[in-house]
């Protein structure tokens, strides 16, 4: 599959062993590699590094092992790499690849993006979330003030998912990958929300062809979104669907508390309800019942307020004057962004 920005054009891999793969995309390069940096996280490296290393020891790799988790985002850990690939004498024409998650595909990533005003980098997801993450170009680092906010736009050479290295996620981590399938499915593509749904047993078992299948289609709705709107001006504002609560959610419960995945599953029921009433979005029972099968949370968690949410939605980097807009459904395959009321949502969450 191919991906083109204004920028840049780029393949993207996902299959069984795609990691082999990377060896033939070093080669295809015009301007020849002269150093690698493979940028990893604690769970990681035990599985995956040394099989990765060992395909690309041509080029004498040197490896970093950020801590796992959302608090590797961080300036203390960006600060460290851009020292260590200084000191290890990393230049314009070296490399990165992003070996993990969303989390080490955003610091990486934004590692590359700045390292001497940019060097090259491969995306090498190794969870279902990182379908999203990796594709679209965002790479950020959180700063105390807020998540993603220090970051840029910058396009990887390659995504090589080998969904081989999925074998080993937890199960959580899949459910909160699967919250992001189901999204691009409901905001863009009627008949594999369809599929989704008659497939819903199987799927609750995530694994084999059902996975490769929602990775491609999950990846090919992202691309075709960004393809169109690199720089976020227009249309990639749909991909928000179920994040302007989800965010709220996330951020009030602490980040990493609870997946981001779950919190967007339940963002996505209560944009649902709001369409349901708002424009007569006549399958949110549909949406709901799919939601609930895979064990997303379907009520605020206790210890939150909605007052809180709604703070935090007016202060969302996607409102506007304090004013919230979100993502609603008309139908399966189409969304569109309105504002929408205070009273709306406050009657919306206690649902
Ligand atoms: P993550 O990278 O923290 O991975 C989740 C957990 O799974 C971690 O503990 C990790 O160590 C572990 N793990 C990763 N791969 C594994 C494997 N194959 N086997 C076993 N364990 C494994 O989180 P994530 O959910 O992948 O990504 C979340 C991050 O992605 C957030 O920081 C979010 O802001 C970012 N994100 C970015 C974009 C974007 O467009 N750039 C889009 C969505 C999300
Ligand atoms: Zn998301």
């Amino acid at each position: 599959m191919k991906v083109q920005t204004e920028t840049k054009t780029y393949s993207i891999y996902v299959e069984e062993n795609a990691s082999l793969r990377i060896k033939e995309v070093l080669h295809s390069f015009h301007k020849n590699v002269s150093k690698i940096l493979i940028v990893t996280d604690s769970n990681v490296a035990p599985l995956y590094l040394e099989k990765v290393s060992n395909l690309v020891q041509e080029y004498n790799p040197i490896q970093y092992i950020l801590p796992n988790g959302e608090n590797a985002k961080s300036f203390e850990h960006f600060y460290e790499l851009q020292t260590y690939a200084l000191e290890m004498g990393l230049d314009r024409n070296s490399l990165i690849i992003a070996l993990g998650g969303g989390v080490v595909g955003d610091i990486a990533g934004f590692v590359a993006a700045t390292f001497m005003r940019g060097i090259r980098f491969i995306q090498m997801p190794t969870t279902l979330l990182a379908h999203d993450s990796a594709v679209g170009g965002k790479v950020a680092i959180n700063h105390p003030l807020g998540k993603n906010m220090i970051g840029a736009f910058y396009q990887p050479e390659a995504v090589i998912y080998d969904t081989d290295f999925l074998k080993s996620l937890p199960e959580s981590e899949i459910r909160s990958g699967f919250a992001e399938v189901l999204k691009h499915s409901v905001i863009r593509d009627s008949d594999f929300y369809n599929w989704i749904e008659s497939n819903i047993t199987e799927l609750s078992q995530m694994e084999g062809s059902n996975l490769v299948k929602c990775i491609e289609k999950g990846i090919s709705i992202k691309a075709s979104i960004v393809s169109n709107d690199e720089k976020e001006n227009g249309i990639r504002a749909i991909l928000n669907f179920g994040h302007t609560v989800g965010h709220a959610i996330e951020k009030n419960c602490g980040y990493g508390k609870m997946t981001h995945g779950d919190a967007v599953a339940f963002g996505m029921l209560v944009a649902a309800k709001i369409s349901e009433r708002i424009n007569g979005f006549a399958n949110f029972s549909q949406l709901s019942d799919v939601i609930s099968r895979f064990n997303y949370p379907s009520k605020i968690p206790t210890n939150i307020s909605i007052e809180q949410i709604l703070k935090s939605m007016k202060k969302d980097k996607k409102s506007q004057n304090g004013h919230i807009h979100m993502v609603l459904i008309k139908k399966f395959g189409e969304v569109y962004v309105q504002p929408v009321s205070d009273e709306i949502i406050r009657e919306t969450l206690v649902y």
